[in-house]
């Protein structure tokens, strides 16, 4: 599972958990996505990394970089 943050075009903020990054965007090109608060369909994506799920196997750097770049002594830097 991961989770977006999304707010609409009347700056509602709201989130939803999706299976995949393919499944938010099949939702998202579907129109499926809307705000709960207004119901518009005009919905921006408020983050640009997914958060991953607790208690999901999370490819976290073994360094514990949550983000950018890598640091080279962890395991996830070789791809
Ligand atoms: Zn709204």
């Amino acid at each position: 599972m991961i989770h977006y943050g999304f707010y609409c075009d009347r700056e509602h903020e709201f989130d939803e958990w999706f299976d995949s990054i393919a499944d938010y965007e099949r939702k998202a090109e579907a129109g499926e996505l809307a705000c709960p608060e207004c119901g518009s369909h005009e919905v921006t994506k408020a983050i640009a990394a997914p958060n991953v799920a607790r208690g999901t196997p999370a490819p976290a750097p073994a360094c514990g970089m949550a983000a950018g770049p890598a640091c080279g002594g962890c395991t996830f830097a070789e791809g």
